[in-house]
């Protein structure tokens, strides 16, 4: 799943604060930051913070204020912001050099209210990286990047440290299937595409990050080509921007479940420099590709550089699978509590390859409050990053990781319990329909809709 842009985020707003009341200083600590940031052309830190700290920050609390009443202008100027900043970050950014391998962590944040929001969102929760939609993802058509959004964008980028041509990830509209074979549908799906990759080059963004697509059941190689020549067009009528195909877990039509795909498709791109890939943990392992031992790990990277090759890598999302190995299910678990474990993203965020390139938790932050209602807890991104982080140089062997291990692993043994069974009764219902492989798809649709509700990348089955 990605998170959406949120209609629930005032909710949450309330959970946060709360959380960050009760279980962080009263006062917000000033960011750790590298020399270089430390360097810039600084504001002045409580300057910084002040404007870093708010849920005022909310999108969609803007979004309500606009709707409700005359919108008080002041909250659309930074300086507005800093005025009404009345809470604060959840966690601070850890300083890049004080970690021992250089691993940019964060999650795909909100740009609810415009995409120049994401940045405070994702300072909020100690992100050195983070991804968002450039546009509404579940609509064909948007209104144009605003002249305000863009230059507040680049302002924010500049004053919380971000490097757009790095670490910034934006996601791709789940309508998008450059796969498709349809002319006129074809046609929608590019446009909406490249008005993506045109934004990204006006934000001075580098990497833009899609799901390769659906071959709606026709042969495979017909629907890398269709991808590839959708992405030379893409290309030659934008600037630089690298398009990044995720992998996917394999089921049904889906394009990117094999890295084979993702080679064919690349094999295809007449400009390599202009094509990555990004691998999500959770659709890798679901796909049959083991990551949980670090001899597997070693294996899976091995596979990927041989079929792919490492230099196209340029991403990853971070996300533990409530689903056994090979199950083809895209349910994404929090770190550590899911079948890939804690040892799995050890092995990641502590290969040194691997340093550099922006790593975006998708994992589920919604939680039931105690009205009964789904709140999303951003604390819950904000601690996991802080987990990652700790991962890298600590001891696999040690006492401490082997108790994070166990906990986390107790924390999702009810889910992983649930789904595994799922997962063993179909097993068992197809084995004893024996050929009938039309009527398990069929099914098997019907059923992943409703568990992976909470999972937007499940459009397994188009
Ligand atoms: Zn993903
Ligand atoms: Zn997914």
């Amino acid at each position: 799943m990605v998170p959406r842009p949120t209609r629930k985020a005032a909710q949450a707003k309330s959970t946060a604060i709360a959380m960050s009341k009760t279980s962080k200083p009263a006062k917000p600590t000033e960011p750790k930051r590298t020399p270089k940031r430390k360097a810039a052309p600084a504001e002045p830190e409580s300057d910084f913070d002040d404007k870093d700290s708010g849920d005022d920050f909310d999108p969609a609390e803007d979004k309500e204020n606009e709707a409700k009443k005359p919108a008080p202008k002041k909250r659309k100027t930074a300086a507005a912001k800093k005025d009404t900043g009345d809470d604060m970050a959840l966690a601070t950014r850890t300083a890049i050099p004080s970690l021992k391998r250089a691993m940019y962590i964060g999650a795909h944040v909100s740009a609810a209210g415009g995409v120049q929001n994401s940045i405070p969102n994702a300072s909020n929760i100690g992100a050195n990286a983070f991804a968002l939609f450039l546009k509404s993802q579940r609509k064909w058509s948007s209104p144009p990047l605003a002249d305000d959004a863009k230059t507040q964008f680049h302002a924010l980028l500049k004053q919380h440290a971000y490097d757009a041509g790095k670490h910034v990830l934006p996601h791709g509209s789940y309508l998008v299937n450059l796969a498709q074979a349809d002319a006129a549908k074809a046609a929608q799906a590019y446009d909406n595409f490249v008005d993506d990759l045109r934004r990204c080059d006006a934000l001075g963004i580098a990497l833009y990050n899609f799901h390769p697509g659906s071959s709606g059941g026709a042969p495979m190689p017909d629907a890398c080509a269709r991808i590839a020549a959708q992405l030379n067009r893409a290309h030659a009528a934008t600037s630089s921007v690298v398009t990044v195909l995720e992998n996917m877990c394999g089921s049904g039509n889906v394009v990117g479940g094999r890295f084979e795909h993702l080679r064919d498709i690349i094999a295809l791109v007449d400009d390599k420099a202009r094509v990555g890939v990004c691998l999500d943990t959770c659709h890798t392992f679901a796909a049959g590709y083991d990551m949980r031992t670090p001899e597997a790990f070693a294996a899976t990277v091995a596979e990927f550089d041989a079929v792919v090759g490492l230099k196209y890598l340029r991403a990853f999302h971070l996300n533990d699978s409530k689903a056994p190995f090979a199950s083809h299910r895209d349910l994404h678990a929090n770190i550590g509590t899911g079948f890939l474990g804690l040892r799995a993203f050890h092995s990641v965020v502590n290969h040194e390859a691997f340093q550099g390139l922006p790593m975006v938790l998708e994992t589920p932050i919604d939680e039931k409050g105690p009205d009964g209602k789904t709140v999303e807890n951003k604390q819950v991104w904000a601690d996991e990053i802080k987990l990652l982080e700790s991962l890298i140089g600590m001891d696999p062997e040690s006492a401490e990781f082997k108790e994070k291990e166990a906990e986390l692993q107790m924390k999702g043994a009810s889910e992983r319990q649930k789904i595994q069974e799922q997962v063993d009764k179909k097993a068992e219902k197809d084995a004893a329909k024996g050929t009938k492989a039309k009527g398990k798809a069929k099914s098997k649709g019907k059923k992943k809709k409703k568990d992976e509700d909470s999972c937007d990348s499940c459009r397994e089955s188009d």
